[in-house]
């Protein structure tokens, strides 16, 4: 059999997973092209700022769900048994408060916050803690087992897989999704299809420039500080942009405290009236993140400022002809680009192999 030559354009989570999964399918050379890797940090590169926790907040019956559903028995098999991978088990509480109905994040949150979400019987311990479980101010409240990754060691192990299967990785900055077949990137001279996961530089790559991709701007401290639990909000008192969220990544990567949501804001510098009110919330929400001594003791390793790409409709998971060229795209995935992960790459692969006209089993 001939073996197909792949350039997948992106090396965040969604261009790694998908060039992985494809690498582990006999039949193709695949060169990773990007203009950001692992190890850079970015305002367009979305990847490393994440949490990344699974908090699924796709709704019951869509795709986004079906995604994220594959992705958790990914995560669970990774955190259970390579744990060199940078992912670990954490209890996750979510907590809502009546008064955020209507608010954008708890709109955002609607299944989360639903009682008996889709996911409850696919992550386990799922329960609704019982009144007296309840901190004040909280009208109700779900806790389950999750995964936090840590985004600093899970993306280099991506690299590393897909090297081990020989996928070649090389810098490149596309003007137009064409240039991926005809700027030297693949070592064969001829590329048969190209994988778009640029994120929310979709928005700006020629042959795609898609409009409905924007950016979510979220604000993030990470501390010294150790929680137990990742705790999530339904709300802040603090506007519609703001969130409050907790989570402690794997293997000493520290704790992350965010955050907000600030749709079409490009602006790559922490705001320190905003990493105030981020900070506050949090000892709120986990006393014991300080021992109940306020923010002051707090010991901050750095701030941060990353972009969710967000797209009108959703991920964007589909195949086209750009002129000759067949492109499958994997972009648009949010704040959601880590748990729907492996469901996304999955249906790209499988998009890859239609394209190319070779009979799929996945
Ligand atoms: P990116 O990581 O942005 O990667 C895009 C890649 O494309 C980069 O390598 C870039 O260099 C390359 N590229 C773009 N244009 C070009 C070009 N023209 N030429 C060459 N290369 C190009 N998700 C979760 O699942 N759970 C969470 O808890 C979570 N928390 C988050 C918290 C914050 C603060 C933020 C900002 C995001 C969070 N997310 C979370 C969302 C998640 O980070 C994104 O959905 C995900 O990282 C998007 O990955 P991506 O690979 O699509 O894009």
């Amino acid at each position: 059999m001939t073996e197909k030559n792949v350039v997948v354009i992106g090396a965040g989570v969604a261009g790694l997973t998908t060039a992985l999964l494809l690498s582990r399918i006999p039949g193709y050379r695949i060169v990773v092209a990007a203009k950001h890797m692992p190890g850079d940090y970015d305002i367009e590169y979305a990847s490393p700022w994440a949490g990344a926790n699974y908090m699924p907040v796709s709704l019951r019956g869509t795709d986004a769900a079906e995604w994220d559903r594959k992705t958790w028995k990914a995560f669970n098999e990774l955190a259970l048994n390579f744990p060199e991978s940078g992912i670990h088990f954490q209890d996750c509480e979510i907590r809502n408060r009546s008064k955020d109905v209507g608010s954008a994040t708890a709109d955002w949150f609607s299944e989360l916050l639903s009682s008996s979400p889709w996911f409850k019987d696919v992550v386990p311990s799922f329960r609704t803690l019982s009144k007296e479980e309840l901190q004040p101010g909280i009208d109700s409240a779900i806790n389950f087992t999750s995964v936090c990754i840590n985004t600093a060691l899970y993306l280099p192990w991506l690299v590393s897989r897909c090297l081990e299967n020989k996928v070649i990785f090389k810098r490149a900055i596309l003007g137009h999704i064409s240039e991926a077949s005809s700027l030297n990137i693949h070592p064969s001279g001829h590329v048969d299809l190209v994988i778009n996961c640029t994120g929310l530089m979709a928005s700006k790559l020629g042959g795609v420039e898609d409009q409905t991709v924007v950016a979510a701007r979220g604000q993030i401290v990470i501390v010294r500080n150790e929680v137990e639990k990742m705790v999530n909000l339904s709300g802040t008192d603090d506007g519609d942009e703001e969130a409050c969220y907790i989570m402690a990544r794997a293997a000493g990567g520290g704790t992350v405290i965010g955050g907000s949501y600030q749709k079409g804001n490009w602006e790559s510098q922490p705001d320190p009236n905003l990493a105030v009110r981020i900070m506050k919330r949090a000892v709120q929400a986990c006393p014991e993140l300080t021992g109940g001594k306020g923010i002051e003791a707090l010991d901050v390793i750095r701030h941060g400022v990353g972009l969710r790409p967000v797209r009108e409709g959703g991920t964007r998971i589909e195949k086209e002809k750009v002129g000759d060229l067949w492109v499958v795209h994997n972009y648009g995935a949010g704040g959601a680009g880590y748990q729907s992960s492996y469901g996304c790459a999955e249906a790209a692969v499988r998009l890859v192999r239609a394209a190319l006209e070779i009979q799929t089993k996945l």
